[in-house]
């Protein structure tokens, strides 16, 4: 399942393939996911521009133009130009996946559980296929889904507006985290899981940083010391920036046939080894079901 640093991959490689290009063509080969592909999608966002990529918890959110005229010619009142722009809200689900194929690329195969495929370009030409760089969102088993969102909307979406911090945000520390969970009586991995707390951490990578900081993933949230507390979101931050970097790497490094981006092998410390032995330690890395998810830690390091 995609966690942050997968999808602030796959944000950074649209970003830097697909800024500053207009879109050319949108095909939705199949809209059935958690949430429909709207139809009317290609008629709004064909001929706008993507203005960028950024990411807000696990959401892709690609900004577009509004395709009336170019740049230039929008209106110079920034409330006029605002109603006009659109937010493309990708979410990867479970298993859900970006492929991106550059210009003069052999054109890309049609794949099975294809959902959306936006053609760009550096103009409207659209005889020119093999000129255009194509965006792919692939989703097996239909947990993610697209929506389209006016701009000045965004921040009032249901999607949007009850997530908390982003963990690698400025203002992320550890005063925040203790005012998030004052009072909690869940547990501490739990609490981290919240999206309502912190956004964006998902099962591997609560698991890792609670590894990194030493504390149990069955710690009462509301019961752990501040200099705890701040231990830990150094160590959310550092397990999630270490994995961007690993994802990183993966691009440098991607000329992987099926051009999907996002997924890529680091070394995890207890996620995933339960009975191999701890790094640090040697004991035996133990498997614990919270609230219905796993859960791994050394019981020797962690307490
Ligand atoms: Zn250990």
């Amino acid at each position: 399942m995609p966690e942050l640093p997968e999808v602030e991959t796959v944000r950074t490689a649209m970003e830097n393939q697909m800024q500053g290009l207009l879109i050319r063509k949108v095909i939705i080969s199949d809209k059935r996911m958690r949430w429909p592909i709207p139809e009317n999608l290609p008629e709004r966002i064909t001929g706008g521009v993507i203005m960028g990529v950024r990411r807000r918890a696990k959401y892709l959110l690609i900004d577009i133009t509004s395709k009336s005229g170019n740049r230039q010619e929008q209106p110079k009142d920034e409330e006029a130009k605002k109603t006009k722009d659109w937010c493309l809200l990708l979410h990867l689900g479970m298993s859900g996946s970006v492929r991106i194929y550059p210009p003069d690329h052999h054109p890309p195969q049609p794949q099975k559980h294809d959902h959306l495929i936006i053609w760009a370009g550096q103009d409207q030409n659209h005889d020119h296929a093999g000129a255009s760089t194509i965006m792919v969102l692939n989703d097996p088993r239909r947990f993610g889904g697209a929506q389209l969102i006016l701009r000045q909307d965004q921040d009032q979406h249901p999607l949007l507006r009850t997530l908390g911090a982003e963990p690698l945000g400025n203002q992320w520390n550890g005063a925040a985290l203790m005012t998030a969970i004052k009072g909690r009586k869940t547990s501490i991995k739990a609490a981290l899981l919240d999206q309502q707390v912190v956004s964006g951490i998902g099962n591997i990578y609560a698991s890792e940083a609670l590894y990194q900081a030493g504390i149990s993933p069955k710690r009462q949230a509301g019961n752990i010391s501040t200099a705890r507390i701040e231990t830990l979101t150094g160590a959310v931050k550092d397990v999630l920036r270490r994995a961007i970097a690993a994802g990183g790497t993966s691009l440098r490094d991607h000329v992987q046939p099926g051009g999907e981006i996002g997924y890529f092998v680091q070394k995890l410390h207890v996620y995933g080894r339960e009975g191999e032995t701890c790094h640090q330690c040697k004991t035996p890395i133990k498997m614990i079901r919270q609230s219905g998810r796993s859960s791994f830690y050394c019981p020797q390091c962690q307490r």
